[in-house]
């Protein structure tokens, strides 16, 4: 059982409701779940669907996308938007604003459209703009205070404006996709910006007379750093280095993923773009450009510790407990405390996710006695 203190061999956990209780009645039922590890459920702030439909989507394909998370360990996710025609974005929000206050979401990203050309990635060119922050405002208020971050190429201008309006509304200004040097990074940093998205994708690389954004955004410790850790979008030694340097409190492991994450390889789409799903890496069919992931929380957490070689622990920080201290959500989730939403991930001895618990009840039962 991993615990905010570490882990504990042979611990026992009480739920109560919807709850992790502090005390066990004597008449507990008691569920034996030795052999396997207990960790707190995921929390992913950077997805854009799954299970074959996309955040973008009704109403319907949001439930779709959020329970096919689930069902792979995720209990708090935060439903990630493309580029797209900003009244559609507007639209989009005020629905996903509604799945927040009914508590299947925990808020809106939104990325783009105020991103960079030079690092569009799988974002339609034409409907990029310049970060306004009449605009970015108008997306805060379609979310109706559910909004939770915005992903801006800050070095453009109204970049520094918005980040600074962001942050005065209490939502998360993250750098990303972006050409910005690494004096520009730093003063995004300064006027507010504390998330980095998808740190080393969509971003200059790091050179050694152009340091660019990853130097200014692993440096500065208030920065949380999102990675992608399905083994596509990073190089070992490259997540590697970012956790040493970030440390594993500034580090969120991030799924980034589009519709086909849980369902397989085919054709979908990625906001108006068409994507080419081939052995699990999402491509857009023009161009080719990587676009989003297929990736899911729970092989994030087997990649870390199998492949990676990273400490429990810090797989479970990074997965948990620093992205619920991001949204403002650890009073209720991120960890195994009493008090908090009885969230648990079961893993078996390889890692491989075996039972879920959602608010005291089982998304994934593991038939245990
Ligand atoms: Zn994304």
């Amino acid at each position: 059982m991993v615990l905010p203190t570490g882990t504990v061999p042979d611990g026992s956990i009480t739920i109560d409701g919807t709850r992790i209780s502090g005390a066990t009645p004597a008449d507990a039922h008691v569920i034996d779940v030795s052999g396997h590890w207990l960790v707190p459920g995921f929390v992913d702030i950077h997805n854009h669907g799954g299970g074959g439909a996309s955040f973008s989507g009704t109403a319907d394909d949001v439930h779709k996308a959020i329970h096919a998370h689930r069902r792979h360990g995720t209990t708090t996710l935060v439903a990630s938007t493309v580029t797209d025609d900003m009244d559609l974005l507007v639209q989009q929000a005020g629905l996903l604003s509604e799945l927040a206050e009914q508590g299947d979401l925990a808020g809106i990203h939104f990325e783009g459209p105020f991103i960079s050309p030079c690092r569009k990635g799988a974002h339609s060119e034409e409907l990029l703009r310049d970060p306004d922050p009449a605009e970015v405002r108008k997306l805060i208020d379609a979310a109706r205070g559910k909004a939770k971050m915005v992903t801006l190429a800050t070095e453009l201008p109204g970049g520094i404006d918005s980040v600074r309006l962001l942050a005065e509304h209490g939502v998360i200004a993250a750098v990303g996709h972006t050409d910005a040097t690494y004096e520009q990074t730093v003063e995004a940093i300064e006027a507010g910006a504390t998330v980095a998205t998808h740190l080393f994708n969509a971003m200059p690389t790091l050179g050694h007379r152009s340091p660019g954004p990853i130097a200014a955004l692993l440096e500065d410790e208030r920065v949380t750093v999102e990675l992608i850790n399905d083994g596509v979008h990073l190089h070992p030694a490259a997540l590697e280095l970012a956790f040493r340097h970030a440390g594993a409190g500034r580090v969120a492991f991030i799924t980034d993923a589009m519709d086909a994450a849980g369902i397989g390889d085919g054709r979908y789409l990625l906001g108006p773009l068409e994507v080419e799903v081939s052995e699990g890496v999402a491509r857009l069919v023009e161009g080719g450009a990587i676009a989003g992931s297929t990736l899911t929380m729970d092989r994030a957490f087997q990649r870390a510790v199998t492949i990676d070689r990273l400490p429990v622990e810090d797989v479970v920080a990074a997965l948990s407990a620093n992205p619920a201290r991001l949204l403002g959500m650890d009073d209720r989730v991120g960890s195994l405390e009493p008090g908090k939403d009885a969230d648990l991930v079961l893993l078996d001895e390889n890692f491989d996710l075996k039972g879920v618990m959602r608010r005291g009840d089982w998304v994934v039962d593991p038939q245990l006695a």
